[in-house]
Order: structure tokens, then sequence, then C-alpha cells
């Protein structure tokens, strides 16, 4: 008993959040949480398409050329980055499109804190396509939560904001 007790005062109240279940869900339908292994993605690199773009979730694009270049393409690009890092997904283009979702996002600086959000993921042990996927799975489930519950949408932007600063590389990473 006492044991129990002294177990129970070296955990921190304030917990590191873990993800809902809902969220994990999400995140399992968009084949975000096979985190793919290192190798692979570095593998992955140095094959520009036909009209030399290529994108790699490792490095930053530069956000004017990103958004520069057709959203359909865009996830093209995401999609052969995943096929060529033998990435194995559910559902191949619905990845690409979080993916693309989340680089508008971060390309359009600090008009979001989404930018922010990926950096300090990093700074937190993530790699970059780590910090992208974290994110995915937060917006998968406001997504959600917007098309089955229409009514509550009107505050999601700060709600997202809000959830994407609760968001943690441990509190991701938790089995
Ligand atoms: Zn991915």
């Amino acid at each position: 008993m006492q044991e129990a007790g002294a177990i129970r005062q070296r955990v921190p109240l304030q917990a590191v959040e873990q993800p809902s279940l809902h969220r994990r869900r999400c995140a399992h339908e968009i084949g975000l949480v096979d985190h793919a292994s290192r190798t692979a993605q570095l593998s992955a690199g140095a094959a520009p398409m036909e009209n030399g773009l290529q994108y790699d979730p490792l490095e930053a694009p530069e956000p004017e050329e990103w958004l520069a270049i057709d959203e359909a393409e865009r996830i093209h690009l995401t999609q052969d980055y995943h096929r060529r890092a033998r990435i194995r997904l559910p559902n191949e283009k619905l990845h690409a499109v979080f993916h693309v979702v989340v680089e508008n996002q971060i390309a359009l600086g600090d008009e979001m804190p989404v930018q922010s959000t990926v950096h300090r993921l990093m700074a937190e042990g993530l790699d970059r396509h780590e910090a992208i996927h974290a994110i995915a799975s937060v917006l998968a489930e406001f997504m959600h939560d917007l098309v089955n519950n229409p009514g509550s949408s009107t505050e999601s932007n700060q709600a997202y904001f809000a959830a994407l600063q609760r968001l943690t590389a441990e509190g991701w990473l938790v089995p």
C-alpha cells in the first residue's frame, strides 16, 4: 500500500496528453502511425519527376514554390514520395491529401501556428515527416468532427490551434 502511494506521488499531476482513442482511429485510417524506417525514407531521395519537381517531407519545401504548384500535382508528388520510400499505406491518396493540407498550412508561415508546431515537435525529437503526421492526426480528428457535427464548427480553428499547442512528441510517440 505504501509503495503504491509512493509511485502515485512520482506521477506528475499534468501527465503528457495522450491522443484520444478517436484521434488514434483517424490516424490509423490515414496511415499516420506506422512510422517508416528512417533508412527507407532517406533512400527515397534524389529522383526528381520529369518536370523537375520533387517532394520530400524531411525537408521543408520553399513556401512560394510549394504554393505555386498545382494542388493536384502536390498530391501527386506526395504520393510519389511515399511510393519511392516504400511506405505502405491503407489509403495512399488520403494520406497524401493530409500531407498537402498540413504543408499548405506550414507554407503560410506565421499566419497559422502550424509551422511553429512543426519546429517545436522537431526540437522535441520527431523528424519532419513524423511531425507532419502528428499534426495531420489532429487535423483528421477535427475534420471528422466538422463533417459529423457541423453545428459545433464555429470556433473550430481556435480549437484546432489549441489542440496543436497540446500536441507533444512524447504524447504522439506513445504506443
Ligand atoms: Zn507520410
